[in-house]
């Protein structure tokens, strides 16, 4: 139930943080391709081959992130998701540098609406780990109005749209800015009065977990606005107690928590794998969203699984697991109304 009016606001506590610990740890974050394999036990020529593919898209992986792959394991799906591969550099039909079309959504700088009654801000073009199956990699960000005076252009443009009730802070990774300029921007949004609720998309609660502050659990907690966080875990092996505990933080803000993944080859594409995800987010509090097809970025065929194989790994889903914790099968189709469900 929607607070009827605006509730008692805790006095606002000026929240500062010089350098918070997670701002170290990303600072601290592995980009050395050599540095991974050695972290990780694995061959030294793998390290020579995602430096010649990792052009204009870098290696960039927390080291939280890190300690949660198997060492000595080339193939460990978390490792997999950001070590740069020789067959990005192979050009595939049907895959180009912005599928979906983001550009022409532009309604002004800084904020994409494709979709009746949303808009979603582009916070930041940064992230704190480059997954290498994103379409961030071709994105052109800084024509895009994902700047500071882009998301004020972005806010100004939903204050006078009376028709969207839910603004969506997205990326590049939201989380990226710090509480201050977090702080700021929701209290921005919460002053609109025909907005109702606030969504965060987000992958630091998963890659980073210390990025949940008492600072942002309080912003969230003190908010109007109803709060929807959706994280972005594709293997259950992401979720380690770190993330748990990350999760319980904001679950006890009221935050309501939901899990995006995307279906990628090697990674996640089997029953087993996609059943202990779901299973493992419930234990934590937090209900598959969408499983996502990969969105056909320049580099990234590698990755795909074909929507007739989706749909068998899906109805197998079905067969084994509670409703609630089976994710919606989508994909975005530029120029439709809504994501396309497929199953
Ligand atoms: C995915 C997306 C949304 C949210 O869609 P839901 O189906 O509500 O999750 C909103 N706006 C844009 C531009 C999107 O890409
Ligand atoms: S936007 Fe999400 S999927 Fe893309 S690089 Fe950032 S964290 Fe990874």
């Amino acid at each position: 139930m929607p607070p009827p009016a605006t509730p008692p606001r805790p006095p606002a506590e000026p929240v500062r943080q010089a350098t918070a610990g997670w701002q170290r740890e990303l600072a601290d974050a592995v980009r050395d391709p050599g540095e991974l394999c050695r972290l990780l036990a694995i061959d030294l020529p793998l390290a020579d081959e995602a430096r010649r593919s990792a052009a204009g898209f870098p290696l960039l992986v927390p080291r939280a992130f890190v300690a949660r792959m198997r060492k000595g394991d080339r193939h460990d799906p978390l490792l997999l998701q950001v070590l740069p591969v020789a067959a990005e550099r192979q050009v595939a039909a049907g895959f180009s540098a912005d599928p979906l079309a983001e550009a022409a959504a532009l309604a002004a700088p800084g904020l994409v609406q494709k979709y009746a009654g949303r808009a979603l801000v582009l916070a930041t073009g940064a992230c704190a780990i480059n997954c290498r199956y994103c379409f961030r990699r071709e994105f052109p960000y800084a024509e895009s109005g994902a700047t500071r005076a882009g998301v004020e252009a972005a806010v100004d443009a939903v204050a006078a749209d009376p028709t969207i009730q839910e603004v969506i802070l997205s990326g590049g990774d939201p989380l990226l800015l710090d509480d201050e300029r977090l702080g700021r921007l929701v209290e921005r949004i919460e002053a609109i009065p025909h907005v109702r609720r606030l969504r965060i998309h987000s992958r630091l609660p998963i890659v980073l977990p210390t990025r949940v502050t008492e600072s942002l659990t309080a912003i969230l907690a003190a908010t109007r606005l109803n709060t929807v966080m959706v994280v972005h875990a594709n293997h259950p092996a992401e979720l380690d107690a770190a993330v748990a505990a990350a999760l319980a933080r904001l679950a006890a803000a009221r935050v309501i928590l939901l899990n995006q993944a995307v279906l990628l080859a090697g990674v996640n594409d089997s029953v087993a794998v996609l059943a202990t995800l779901s299973e493992r987010l419930v234990e934590i509090g937090v209900l598959p969203y969408y499983l996502h097809l990969l969105d056909r970025v320049q580099g990234t065929a590698h990755f795909e699984v074909s929507e007739d194989a989706a749909k068998c790994l899906h109805e197998a889903l079905r067969a084994r697991l509670p409703g609630y914790a089976v994710p919606r099968l989508a994909r975005e189709v530029p120029g439709e109304p809504a994501k396309v469900w497929i199953m």
